[in-house]
């Protein structure tokens, strides 16, 4: 038995080197596809150990296996399908169900481990910890589903007195802190704490708004992982801690890099003095009676043609347009004229952190004409013609120019800066904090209306012609 166990542990060293290595490619697109597989593979095989890991006193634990593998089957079926046949576009949303479901399991473990255990059966180090993971997971999973919604643009920025949240969030400390003091496994109470935390997750996430969204998403993120890292305590079971502090630490970090890539404290966030939508975003979409200058692919495409300098500046558009390859062709054929072509890449642009960057990759635009936000806008002012593409709030100069934006605070690219810019869009809509842009009435600029991949593909004919 000890001899079986060594090699089991040996195991999980294996997986566990797998999710370190698999996340190290996860850190530049050019490893990102071959870090992904890795850490799947590690984790497939830390699952297989773990259900075959031999159980003193449980002599025949496979009386289970059917089922485990039934559910299993089913799980992987469905993620299999839905997976392959999301556009791209939805994949943020996705991403956001998957985390749902992360919460779901945490709720579910919390409650099996609980239930039916009588004071004094359970200690009260693990019953903090379980009690904590059924809050945690709880919000996780209902934040994810409101997250979700909202992504997906079917739920709005609800107005929650912020009081409410915080006389929740007491109440159910008061309910963990009762019942881990009175050592009491009442089945109830765990019931209405799982009731509250639920319903926690629904009016923490519902207010947020704005341009905050980022934030939250990669916090939900970071509270799945912590729910798995406490389920390994629960469950004493390292790769399962290992692999949730992995999540829960990555997800921290990303939060923080997002706090810091909207200029925002989490705390500001979280009490939701920035964003908010409604009045405040009502407040910033004032335009007067400014018009727009349009523009046509032919005009857009002599500017680009005799510019030494021009920037590309992706943004949600460009994933809905799926412009990436269009965008690729563009920067072929401007550079074989000698214009020297860049990308300048807002760290919060699309719908999911790193969006522009994976379908800029996707398009086998080289990393080294991607620039970072600092970097853009220190070229931008050189620069001849900024082409937006299917962007809008990562360039609205409201950030820093009107206090009662939703966005204000935010750093953008300071596309204004340019000597000229060409918006690519539809039409005059707002993006995802639902404000105009003064960008767009600008002097210098020229509306190129259209599906962006139509208008890029039409001046990469038009330039073609001049050649
Ligand atoms: P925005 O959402 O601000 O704007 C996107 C613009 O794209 C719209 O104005 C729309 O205008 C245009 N568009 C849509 N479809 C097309 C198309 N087919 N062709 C051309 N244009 C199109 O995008 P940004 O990238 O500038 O900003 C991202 C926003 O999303 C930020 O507010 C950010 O906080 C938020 N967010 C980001 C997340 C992240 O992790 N990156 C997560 C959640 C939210 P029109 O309809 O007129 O074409």
């Amino acid at each position: 038995m000890e001899n079986i166990k060594v090699l089991f542990d040996i195991g999980y060293l294996i997986a566990a080197v797998g999710f370190i290595v698999g996340l190290r490619g996860l850190s530049a697109p050019a490893t990102a596809r071959n870090g992904n597989l890795m850490a799947g593979a590690a984790m497939i095989f830390a699952v297989l150990l773990t259900l075959f890991t031999p159980i003193e006193g449980t002599p025949n634990p496979s009386n289970n296996y059917l089922w485990i593998f039934v559910g299993l089957a089913i799980g992987t079926g469905i993620g299999l399908l839905y997976a392959t046949r999301v556009a791209m576009t939805a994949m943020p949303e996705l991403v956001s169900l998957f985390n749902g479901f992360g919460g779901a399991c945490a709720i579910v473990v919390s409650v099996v481990e609980i239930y039916g255990k009588s004071a004094g059966q359970v200690a009260f180090s693990q019953e903090l910890t379980i009690l904590l993971t059924l809050f945690i997971g709880s919000v996780a999973f209902t934040g994810s589903l409101v997250a979700y919604g909202k992504l997906k643009g079917s739920i709005g920025d609800k107005t929650i007195p912020q009081i409410v949240n915080t006389v929740v969030v007491l109440g159910i400390i008061g309910m963990i802190g009762y019942m881990v003091m009175g050592m009491d496994v009442n089945m109830t109470f765990v019931f209405l704490l799982l009731g509250i935390s639920l319903v926690y997750g629904i009016t923490f996430v519902m207010p947020i708004g704005g341009a905050d969204m980022p934030v939250v998403i990669s916090l939900l993120n970071s509270f799945t992982g912590l729910t798995a890292a406490m389920a390994g305590i629960i469950y004493d079971n390292n790769i399962m801690l290992l692999g949730g502090i992995l999540v829960g630490s990555s997800g921290t970090i990303l939060t923080i890099l997002m706090c810091e890539a909207m200029n925002r404290s989490l705390l500001n966030v979280l009490i939701g003095s920035f964003g908010g939508g409604g009045a405040a975003a009502s407040a910033g979409s004032d335009t007067g009676n400014q018009v727009a200058k349009p523009t046509t692919a032919n005009e857009a495409a002599i500017l680009l043609f005799y510019a030494d300098n021009v920037v590309l500046v992706p943004g949600y558009g460009l994933a809905v347009a799926q412009a990436q390859n269009v965008c690729k062709d563009l920067e072929a054929v401007l550079e074989r004229n000698g214009v020297n072509v860049r990308y300048a890449i807002h760290p919060v642009a699309g719908r999911m952190p790193g969006h522009m960057n994976v379908l800029l990759a996707e398009a086998d635009v080289s990393y080294d004409k991607l620039m970072d936000l600092e970097a853009s806008n220190e070229v931008l002012p050189k620069t001849d013609v900024a082409i937006i593409v299917g962007a809008n709030d990562v360039v609205n100069p409201a950030a820093k120019t009107d206090p009662s934006s939703p966005i204000y605070g935010m750093p953008i690219l300071d596309v204004e800066q340019a000597k000229r810019t060409i918006v690519l869009k539809r039409s005059m809509s707002t993006g995802y904090a639902g404000i105009q842009n003064q960008l767009f009435f600008n002097e210098n600029n020229q509306m190129l209306f259209g599906d962006a991949k139509d208008s890029i593909q039409k001046l990469v004919t038009e330039v073609k012609n001049m050649e």
